[in-house]
């Protein structure tokens, strides 16, 4: 993409709450950019049946992790991420490689449970966004409310930049602040063309109120601006769009856009919204890594010159090419032919073909660079989360991380044949997606997946057998459940042996406590009562014991470990036997500190049709859910509730026949919480006894 200078580069995610129009706006988006392309052959009476060959030929190409796409002589490139919260993981890894994100809101919606979560991810990744009302012309669609509801949630103030013309089945066409203009979108060309006309005249008082506000808005960081306003000099769109982009930029402000994909309005708008206020990769801040052989912090900026350095954040196995590693270049520059190194693995590697898709087709380059992103192809054991670097100028940037699966399953292959391509299937599978785990329990030979969700689960079993036609019996998916400790204890591990010949000794004391979030090991021992040689023997012992749990083998959470004293042996001590009377002293401390099991709750979101809601209530509510808020619009009712991760299998199928399909809902993740008296019983029937 040598052609494209830089600052005319775009990396973006366009990110959603499931089903508020991620991937048809994405199609539209690939649609006009791909027409805008191909410009000179365009028979304007595109027929329907066109249409679909075309949607269907870029159904492919919005499989793939990267496109490309040619805007307004800029280039663009779309990551994809994934919509449902089984999947929040994805859109995080995409996060760290993307420089900014448009967030499409479903205009009947808002702020749905799993836009509030992608938001807060890209504020942590410091990742400037603007936002796409979507679905306008749907029944309930409300613009206004959408934009309170981002006003309350969100701590950067939402910028309407467009105002839509007609609402629901009327909705026509959008108002656009800044040129202070109509655009009306034809129907008859699928919304390739659309009219500018004058605002229309019982809008104006309204434009001015916005446009007003955003004046207020922006002059809060814009000194030429201000100025402007209080001399009363007549502002033009550029005074605006500069600030705009600023705001953006430095995350104070969301440009608002409007529309709706399926009905083909509002799509080039948003394109340029994203030209006009996304960031380049020379826009963004410097990458940071360490560098593996100093052990110094070093960083990487955009410039082609520089040594190369980029990130995987994706793998895909492609039916023709191979396993495509898919690469953010952060400096210099690869081509075919170079040998580079993989971190932390410290392996060289050899480039041999570089990728782009460039909207509906794969396209062999013949390098890429700063600020670019794109696959290799066929890279031996290469891993999500791997940097690629220049050999003389090795870096590691940060690697992904992955939250803690809450849901697992027992499975097992039908035959033997199956047996074999099991396996084989399981690894290839993840390598695509690092979230799911796979183990063998031990008891029973099972082989148990764990993933982030009853869907993510359902997916995967799904491509073993459709995919890798692998036959397979799986039981039913269960809650993945924490050990934790709810008061403080201390105990003595000691382990000694005296057989013949060598003998062993350790003794370790720990004391076991309570913490909010996650676990600490903290070493308080006194100099000399434990070798300092030993103490990453103690610790394995101790994060061990994390993973594999004390009362029913679930990982121990929120926990902080101490190590007080211990005594060793000249002679007979060793590392082995400094874990396990760490293990022996953990054990004991955990079950004398009140422990207990914690479980996942999740955040559910129902919007139903007022007159299911008594059905809906009692539901949730039988499934020992709390209703947290409920809020009406128009017909509807949008419940906001917290529910046990044990008591939602199965929610969707009952909660389309309580409500005739009508209702629609969405889960995430909230929190661990501690299991109600009957759970903990089950779980670990001893408890009664011991009292
Ligand atoms: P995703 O889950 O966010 O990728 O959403 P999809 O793009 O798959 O859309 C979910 C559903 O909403 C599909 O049935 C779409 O046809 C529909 N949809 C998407 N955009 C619009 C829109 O602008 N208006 C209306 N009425 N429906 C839409």
């Amino acid at each position: 993409m040598a052609d494209v200078p830089i600052e005319k580069t775009r990396n973006i995610g366009i990110v959603a709450h499931i089903d508020a129009g991620k991937t048809t706006t994405t199609e539209r988006v690939l649609y006009y950019a791909g027409k805008i392309h191909r410009m000179g052959n365009i028979d304007q009476g595109n027929t329907q049946m066109d249409w679909m060959l075309q949607e269907k030929e870029r159904g492919i190409t919005i499989t793939s992790a990267a496109t490309t796409v040619r805007w307004r002589d800029h280039c663009i490139n779309i990551i994809d991420t994934p919509g449902h919260v089984d999947f929040t993981i994805e859109v995080e890894r995409c996060l760290k490689v993307l420089d900014g994100t448009v967030i499409v809101l479903c205009g009947v919606g808002g702020v749905e449970p799993q836009s509030e979560t992608v938001w807060r991810q890209a504020d942590r990744y410091h990742i400037p966004r603007i936002a796409f009302v979507n679905k306008l012309d749907r029944i309930g669609a409300d613009f206004y409310r959408v934009l309170k509801m981002m006003g309350e949630t969100f701590k950067q103030i939402p910028v309407p930049v467009q105002l839509p013309i007609g609402a629901e089945e009327e909705f026509r066409g959008i108002i656009d602040l800044i040129t202070e203009k109509a655009y009306i979108w034809h129907s008859e060309d699928l919304g390739a063309t659309y009219e500018e006309q004058p605002i229309p005249e019982d809008r104006k008082a309204e434009v001015e109120e916005y446009r007003h506000q955003m004046v207020d808005t922006l002059t809060t960081f814009n000194e030429s601006l201000l100025e402007k306003y209080l001399t009363g000099q007549p502002i033009v769109p550029s005074d605006l769009k500069f600030p705009l982009r600023q705001g953006t930029l430095d995350l104070r402000i969301v440009p608002v856009f409007c529309g709706s994909a399926l009905r083909n309005k509002g799509i080039q708008r948003l394109l340029d919204g994203v030209i006009d206020y996304m960031p380049s990769p020379l826009d963004i801040p410097p990458v940071h890594g360490i560098n593996p052989k100093t052990k110094k912090e070093e960083t990487r900026v955009p410039d082609p010159t520089a040594p190369f350095s980029g990130l995987i954040f994706k793998l895909a196995s492609d039916p023709h090419r191979g396993m495509l590693s898919y690469v953010r270049i952060y400096s210099g520059k690869v081509k075919p032919g170079n040998v580079v190194m993989a971190i932390p693995d410290m392996k060289r590697v050899r480039i041999s073909k570089l990728l782009i898709m460039h909207a509906n087709r794969q396209q062999e380059v013949e390098s890429l660079s700063a600020g670019e992103i794109g696959a290799v192809v066929g890279l031996k054991e290469s891993r999500t989360g791997q940097t690629l670097a220049n050999l003389a100028h090795p870096i590691a940037f940060e690697s992904i991380k992955f939250p803690e699966p809450v849901v697992f399953i027992a499975i097992e292959p039908k035959t033997k044949a199956d047996e074999n391509k099991l396996q084989s299937s399981l690894d290839t599978l993840a390598l695509e997606d690092p979230t799911f785990r796979k183990r063998t329990d031990e008891e029973t030979g099972q082989l148990i997946l764990s993933g982030m969700g009853e869907l993510h689960l359902d997916i995967l079993l799904d491509r073993l057998q459709r995919t890798y036609k692998v036959g397979i019996r799986s039981g039913k998916p269960q809650v993945s459940y924490r050990e934790t400790v709810t008061a403080e204890a201390v105990a003595e591990g000691r382990f000694t042996r005296q057989t013949g010949g060598r003998g062993h000794y350790a003794v370790v004391k720990l004391v076991l406590d309570h913490r909010p979030a996650g676990n600490t090991i903290i070493d308080e021992t006194k100099k000399g009562a434990i070798p300092k040689q030993f103490i990453p023997a103690v610790e394995q012992g101790i994060s061990d014991s994390f993973e594999s749990g004390v009362l029913a083998g679930y990982q121990v959470i929120n926990t902080k470990v101490k190590i007080l004293d211990g005594d060793y042996h000249e002679v007979d001590s060793t590392d082995v036997d400094f874990k396990v009377a760490a293990s022996m002293a953990f054990r004991d401390a955990f079950m004398a500190a009140s422990p207990t099991f914690l479980e996942p709750f999740m955040k559910l979101e129902v919007v139903t049709p007022e007159q299911y809601l008594g059905n809906v209530l009692a539901d949730i509510t039988a499934r020992n859910g709390k209703v947290m808020h409920m809020e009406p619009l128009k017909n509807y009712q949008i419940i906001t509730a917290e529910v046990p991760l044990a008591k939602t299998f199965g929610y969707t199928t009952s909660l389309r026949s309580l409500t005739q399909g009508r209702a629609t809902h969405s889960m995430q993740f909230k929190q661990f919480r501690p299991v109600d008296q009957e759970t903990r019983q089950r779980l670990y029937p001893l408890f009664e006894t011991r009292r």
